[in-house]
């Protein structure tokens, strides 16, 4: 539709005023957004369908990635950039007055995720279309993504994203492809003429799930594949049947908005589990339309049923969708009558499970109940699974009473979802070397001695093109003149930038380019937020979701330390630094919100000190998302990594913030160690207890949080200013949870232990940041390393070693 700059001009000039009655010059920003996106969907639909039917039909193998979250971001940018027009358009817009970035900004995020987990779902898609693999998103389509964060006197108030109010530009809605989810009723028996048992459900309620289809566009655009979100509506029979069972029209209403309801919105909690029954609800709506809608797709294929692990691969992403096992049992057993061992393996070779954290309050686990009054047949199915479990145990390990009970699936009355996902795929990966380990050797140590064959590693990446190409294009730019830009198909090449160690030309077009995205950031921050910060200071960033493990505290009492070295000593050399904070705490974890009011009280006060005004800044950033993350990471120094050892199971901020030059500080802690490895231990500045040793002290029982504050006075002043009277505390109590939870509660997560250390890494970096040549070393050193953390390298990892997936690249 568009070849060439002129082209796009015309074509975009005709979208506005086609379906806006607009004329170029009295478009807004928005109003642009919306022909323009409008304009590339377009373009992308033309291919979508012949794409499909040319190679994914013929596809030897297509894989479907489960995940409950889905957290895309913005799709303008990375579209124009995968179908590599994003400089002609740029330069289109430039000359009809417009800028990209600001029309970009007009997007509003598709939050469907609360961090890390979604975020990677999100990098996998990009990478599978742009490896030219049939790899596909199964999601919902939630009304309400991840809320909004705003901080209103300091505090965290959730308000509702309304991502839909200007219409999602890229999805396409499919009413012909629903399928339909049941819902309770009971479970029949009768002995059919095979002499076997056969089970008829009965009775349930049915509820419609309506695809919207997103298409994703791999780098090149030569692959689309599709993130299919389903979204629960009321079918018109269900309608109908409802409107005769109600006399009363509002209370037909009213329950028909129940149904619907399943898909309203996410739950935004990360790293615990609530045990919400409308959350199994949608965990089972999204795998039952998913998995129904792969068996059709197969089925046309005209295949024995044998054969339908050799053509699809079900990926589970954590164990949220952990019900694809029982659902692809049910209609293997059911629909298709074929034998419990044939369905078994046909579905253990289908499935494969990514565990994505060592957290035991994280661990999913479902009132048996509960399962068998939403989906009675199911629970019938996870209790077989789980009697011929303990059965095979018993065989294997006889007497073993402890081992089973331990692996058990179904357990004092809850349903395991991890042992069901262990039990019923073929194979089991954690997402970093050190996180795989601990899997094996610890939290899941007996399954992995019963099943070995079924661990493996897969270390986290994130896609360069988003992270790198897109949000930072004057690093890529620059990488590109030194190296070619070979790294833009194959990120392992970032390596051969260590060739420009010692060249000058390098480190200083390095120190440049990031001193321009802090400027760059700077002045974004203050048009938009009204925040203003020195750019010549050094940028400190902490962005991940607000949870204890991750130790935010610890960076706010180190700036507290800070705050009282000043103070007590005017002479006191610092290198000027801001702190960034973003990080949004689940609405119902106290603790976390403390934190975030103790974080902006303590912004409060050191940036109205006129004593500290040219040395320390604090800001917290409002509503981390993609779309922020995009903005800052390309303008940070320093990468705050500071979670509890052994607690942070990857972490892929980490990896971001390297590739765009910024130095870790960090624990020794899931994939820093890797990155440990990769820049070796000059351009990272580790610190703190080991993943072994923080083991070790919970297994002993914890520590003595009182000790460190008896015997280090910059620990106890820091902390003495939580609750005694201070211009933090100006006399209340709102503070005392947290000193409680270090001295009373004995610390949990190791702040106190750790921050004497912390403190030294911190001046270290204090130190090295005035070298700006060796720090330039550090940064290039970072990116250069960053290759092996692209996503590409752990979806080609997981193709060849999981799924048996093969890329399309060269079927024409
Ligand atoms: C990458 C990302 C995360 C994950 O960050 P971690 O530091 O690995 O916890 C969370 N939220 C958003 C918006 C992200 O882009």
């Amino acid at each position: 539709m568009f070849s060439d700059k002129k082209e796009f001009k015309q074509a975009f000039s005709r979208k506005l005023r086609t379906e806006l009655g607009k004329e170029v010059h009295v478009a807004t920003d928005l109003d642009a957004y919306r022909s323009l996106s409008s304009l590339v969907q377009d373009e992308i639909l033309e291919s979508w369908k012949e794409n499909y039917e040319q190679k994914h039909a013929q596809a030897p193998k297509q894989m479907y990635y489960f995940s409950m979250e889905f957290l895309m971001g913005r799709l303008l940018g990375n579209n124009l950039l995968n179908m590599q027009v994003l400089e002609m358009v740029e330069e289109g817009l430039n000359e009809l007055g417009f800028s990209l970035s600001k029309i970009e900004d007009n997007e509003t995020d598709a939050g469907l995720g609360n961090g890390g987990l979604g975020r990677l779902a999100a990098c996998f898609l990009d990478s599978l279309a742009s490896l030219g693999m049939a790899g596909h998103g199964m999601g919902l389509r939630y009304r309400y993504g991840m809320f909004d964060q705003r901080i209103v006197k300091g505090h965290q108030v959730e308000v509702p994203d309304l991502w839909l109010n200007h219409g999602f530009a890229w999805e396409v809605r499919r009413p012909e492809e629903a399928i339909e989810v049941t819902f309770g009723g009971y479970v029949n028996s009768k002995k059919g003429k095979d002499g076997n048992l056969h089970f008829s459900h009965q009775g349930y309620e049915t509820l419609r799930a309506v695809p919207y289809d997103v298409p994703v566009v791999g780098y090149e655009g030569e692959t689309i594949n599709t993130l299919r979100l389903w979204s629960a509506e009321p079918s018109e029979q269900d309608i109908l049947h409802l409107a005769a069972k109600y006399d009363d029209y509002h209370n037909m209403l009213h329950h028909q908005r129940k149904l619907e309801s399943i898909s309203d919105f996410l739950y935004p909690d990360d790293s615990t589990e609530e045990g919400k029954q409308l959350r199994l609800k949608q965990e089972y709506f999204l795998v039952s339309a998913g998995v129904q809608h792969a068996v059709r797709q197969f089925e046309q294929q005209d295949l024995p049923y044998q054969e339908l692990p050799k053509k699809f691969a079900f990926h589970i992403n954590d164990t949220h969708p952990a019900l694809v096992i029982p659902e692809l049992m049910r209609i293997l057993l059911d629909e298709k009558q074929l034998g419990w061992k044939e369905a078994w393996d046909i579905t253990t070779a289908a499935v494969s499970y990514t565990n994505h954290t060592t957290l035991s309050e994280a661990l999913e686990t479902w009132p048996v109940d509960m399962v068998r009054n939403l989906m009675p047949r199911i629970c019938m199915i996870i209790e077989e699974i789980n009697e011929r479990f303990c059965k095979s145990l018993w065989k294997s390990y006889p007497e073993d009473f402890e081992r089973i009970a331990h692996l058990a699936i179904v357990a004092d009355g809850q349903v395991k979802m991890a042992h069901l996902s262990v039990v019923g795929s073929h194979s089991v990966n954690g997402v970093a070397n050190l996180h795989t380990e601990i899997l094996k050797k610890r939290e899941m140590k007996v399954f992995y001695e019963t099943f070995p064959e079924k661990f493996n590693n897969k270390t986290n990446g994130i896609t360069h093109r988003r992270w790198l190409m897109h949000a930072n294009k004057p690093l890529s730019h620059i990488i590109s003149e030194a190296i070619g830009s070979g790294w833009k198909e194959n990120p392992a090449e970032l390596k051969q930038l260590m060739q420009f160690r010692d060249d000058s030309v390098m480190l200083d077009s390095i120190h440049r380019v990031k001193q321009q995205n802090k400027e760059h950031f700077s002045d974004w921050l203050y048009k938009d937020c009204g925040i203003l910060v020195d750019p010549e200071s050094l940028f400190d960033v902490h962005i991940k979701r607000l949870h204890g493990y991750k130790r935010q505290l610890l960076n706010a009492l180190h700036i507290l330390h800070l705050y009282n070295e000043i103070k007590s000593n005017r002479d006191f050399d610092l290198t000027p630094r801001t702190f960034f904070f973003g990080a949004k705490a689940a609405p119902g974890y106290y603790f976390a919100k403390k934190v975030i009011k103790l974080i902006n009280t303590i912004a409060d006060v050191v940036n109205h000190d006129p004593d500290v005004q040219d040395k320390l800044k604090v800001v917290f950033l409002e509503n981390y998302s993609v779309s922020l993350a995009e903005k800052i990471i390309p303008a940070a120094n320093i990468s705050e990594q500071i979670s509890t050892a052994s607690k942070e199971a990857s972490g892929t901020g980490n990896m971001k913030l390297m590739m765009n030059g910024a130095v870790t500080v960090g624990t020794m802690d899931g994939a820093n160690i890797e990155i440990y490895e990769q820049v070796g231990e000059e351009n990272i500045y580790t610190f703190g207890l080991r993943p072994e040793e923080v083991l070790k002290i919970y297994q002993d029982g914890g520590y003595l949080s009182k000790d460190v504050y008896e015997q280090e006075e910059r620990v106890r002043k820091a902390v003495d200013q939580l609750v005694h009277y201070s211009p933090i505390t100006k006399g209340d109590k709102e503070f005392r949870d947290i000193y409680d939870a270090l001295l009373l509660h004995n610390d949990e997560y190791f702040v106190l232990k750790d921050m004497p250390d912390y403190i030294r890494a911190q001046q270290k970096i204090s130190e090295d940041y005035q070298q700006t040549r060796q720090w330039s070393q550090k940064s290039l050193a970072n990116i250069a390393q960053s290759g092996l953390f692209s996503s590409d390298r752990t979806i080609k990892e997981y193709a060849d070693d999981i799924w048996g997936l093969a890329s399309l690249k060269t079927l024409t």
